[in-house]
């Protein structure tokens, strides 16, 4: 049985401030907001990472980040928001229960911080299509 703090949400276990629920998703305030209406979205199937995920629960998330999405920002008066997906602890995921942030940017500048570094694109042809042949 997994024991992440989001599997114990799911199973009524430790308490949260739900925003949305149905078959497969729950939604709920983040503890430790970035700004006012933080959100999380998580599947209800126990996947760790994104790429674990099934595609129906995958299809579920799909459709419920939107309409989520659109409630928080109504909500919270705000029109900016950033999605944040992390997976594995080098990419700061922290709870290994695949979940979506919805994180609304106030006119305050409070929300998700970003430091963006771009490169230069090398070997795309040869990249992309080492990708595009991994695809299942
Ligand atoms: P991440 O770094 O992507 O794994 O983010 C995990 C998030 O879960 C953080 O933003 C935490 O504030 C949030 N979190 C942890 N425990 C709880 C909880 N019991 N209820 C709501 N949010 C939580």
């Amino acid at each position: 049985m997994s024991q992440t703090v989001f599997s114990k949400i799911l199973r009524g276990e430790v308490p949260c401030h739900k925003v949305y629920e149905d078959d497969h998703v729950l939604a709920f305030l983040d503890i430790n907001p970035l700004s006012r209406g933080h959100t999380l979205v998580i599947p209800k199937e126990p996947a760790v990472t994104l790429d674990q995920l099934s595609d129906d629960a995958a299809a579920a998330l799909g459709r419920a980040l939107p309409k989520i999405s659109r409630a928080v920002l109504a909500a919270t008066g705000t029109r900016a928001f950033n999605l944040l997906q992390n997976n594995g602890s080098a990419a700061h995921q922290v709870v290994m229960h695949v979940h979506f942030h919805i994180i609304p940017k106030h006119p305050d500048g409070s929300g998700l911080g970003i430091g963006w570094e771009p490169g230069s694109l090398a070997d795309g042809a040869n990249l992309a299509a080492a990708i595009a042949s991994k695809l299942t």
